[in-house]
């Protein structure tokens, strides 16, 4: 059985494509069966990410009805597979709803799981994928207005059917992550499934069109990612992952999951 979990925030770059690719390369480089796929119509950039900005089939054509899902999806780092958007904006628009439900449908039979990139915010484009999901994953930066941020974004994907699982806290720094996250818990109501660190290597690789987790796989984003990709797939992180040194985001990871598994 597949499990679709979709990538959202209220406010847009906070990292949603990033976790996007990052978490579905190393879930496919744990053996899982992943697709990743670009909901964010409008900034398009999870194939631009990592060079496949010229492919002939994107998401597009198919919601479009002018495609099989089947010709969209690409061979990505890692194993990953990878349905990436079109950069206009008109086909997906007028398209029905319910036609990516359909499209999910043929798409995700042979997947463990599917990982989709919403867009940021309030629009018609950003519910569908919020209402496909199994579980919502809200994606915040470590600030007090991502509270309220992730909040309008909960409400909306309960509104439409989605379940929101948790939030993760990218960029985190060790000033910041300890003070968000206990408040994220207490008045979102929202578990922190993970945080991320504030790291360089994230850009460095994204400027070389390669996921970080395979650019630099010992850098505290990389091993971070693992962790909360490890903790996606309920595979255990001691075993499978490699550990981080004792970082403030090692300490954070113990408070927020003791007791939790
Ligand atoms: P979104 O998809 O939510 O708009 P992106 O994933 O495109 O956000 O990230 C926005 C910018 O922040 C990009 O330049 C990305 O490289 C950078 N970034 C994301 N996560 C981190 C991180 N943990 N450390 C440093 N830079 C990051
Ligand atoms: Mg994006």
């Amino acid at each position: 059985m597949v499990r679709v979990f979709t990538f959202a925030s209220g406010k847009g770059g906070t990292g949603k494509t990033t976790m996007t690719i990052n978490l579905g390369t190393s879930l496919a480089k744990f053996g899982k069966r992943t697709c990743i796929m670009d909901a964010d119509i409008g900034m398009a950039n999870l194939g631009l990410s990592i060079g496949l900005e010229d492919v002939p089939v994107t998401l597009h054509e198919v919601l479009a009805g002018k495609a099989s899902i089947h010709d969209a999806v690409y061979e990505g780092p890692g194993g990953v597979q990878v349905v990436p958007s079109g950069i206009s904006l008109q086909g997906f628009q007028q398209s029905d709803p319910e036609r990516l439900r359909d499209v999910l449908k043929d798409l995700t039979e042979r997947l463990d799981f599917l990982l989709i990139d919403a867009p940021a915010g309030i629009s018609r484009d950003g519910v569908v994928p919020l209402a496909v999901a199994d579980d919502v994953i809200l994606v915040v930066n470590p600030e007090l207005s991502a509270i309220v941020d992730a909040m309008k974004t909960k409400i909306l994907a309960e509104v439409v059917g989605g379940h929101v699982r948790g939030a993760i806290i990218n960029r985190a720094t060790a000033e910041s992550a300890g003070t968000v996250s206990q408040k994220m818990e207490k008045v979102l109501g929202a578990r922190v499934i993970g945080l991320v660190p504030e790291d360089q290597n994230v850009k460095k690789a994204a400027s070389a069109k390669v996921p970080v987790v395979i650019k630099y796989p010992t850098s505290g984003s990389s091993v971070a990612i693992r962790r909360i990709a490890a903790g996606l797939a309920g595979i255990s992180y001691d075993k499978e992952v490699m550990e981080p040194k004792d970082s403030f985001i090692d300490r954070f990871t113990k408070v927020i999951f003791r007791g939790k598994r």
